[in-house]
């Protein structure tokens, strides 16, 4: 996701010790970098912190449950990748039948080499959805954002912005919900290479609210997260 990352990472979410330690190694082996939390409520923390690429969930887990865990990560993070992890047959027609949002599921006792095989695939995936065609159009409530015809509208009424305001909404809508750092936001639109400060973003985005918000004072699209950055509102924030 982040292209300064060589190494996709995932999140185990295992509260079982020794179960959490033989993925990590497993999936350590296969070159990804493996971060472990032992329970739901640590998991959402680090997912917060660390942006995953992807999860691996266990469902039975002390407090929060995986189902939970999962319910609430499609909520505010549609873009990662969960594979569940179930002890009992039954628990895969559940996450089917329910619709919960994970992408895969693999029923415990697994096999190892299995796991990385299907970890392997949905990175593979991600990387081809991020460069295809599908993140090429957004909407989010009276917004679009048209990528490849370059046009923004609010309510199909077409609005002008510049080439970097354009890219600015473009790079938070692609993944509404998700915090940008400012820095971040400097690397992804103007490049590794421009010499600005990150007052530039600030700039930026209050042009945008002007063009984007019906009232820019109380921003409803591009919110502001104290002390972080930036982020385009989540579905369930309009
Ligand atoms: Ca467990």
């Amino acid at each position: 996701m982040d292209d300064r990352r060589l190494k996709s990472h995932v999140l185990v979410v295992e509260d079982e010790k020794a179960i959490a330690a033989f993925v990590q190694a497993a999936l350590e082996r296969e070159g990804l970098a493996v971060r472990v939390a032992r329970s739901g409520e640590a998991a959402l923390t680090q997912i917060e912190a660390e942006r995953p690429d992807l999860i691996l969930l266990d469902l039975m887990l002390p407090g929060l449950d995986g189902f939970e865990v999962c319910r609430r990560v499609r909520a505010q993070k549609p873009y990662i990748p969960i594979i569940m992890l179930t002890a009992r047959a039954e628990d895969t027609d559940k996450i089917v039948g329910l619709e919960l949002g994970a992408d895969d599921y693999i029923t415990k006792p697994f096999n190892v080499r299995e796991l990385a095989a299907r970890v392997r695939a949905l990175l593979r995936l991600l990387r081809q959805a991020s460069g295809g065609a599908s993140t090429h159009f957004f909407r989010a409530g009276d917004l679009t954002v048209d990528r490849d015809r370059h046009v923004t509208a609010i309510g199909g009424r077409p609005i002008d912005l510049t080439p970097k305001e354009f890219d600015l909404l473009a790079t938070l809508v692609a993944e509404r919900g998700r915090v940008f750092g400012r820095e971040m936001l400097l690397e992804r639109v103007w490049g590794y290479d421009y010499m600005g400060e990150s007052r530039t973003v600030d700039v930026h985005i209050q042009r945008l609210r002007q063009k984007i918000e019906a009232d820019p004072a109380n921003p409803r699209y591009l919110l502001t997260v104290r002390g972080l950055g930036y982020k385009f509102a989540a579905e369930e924030d309009l």
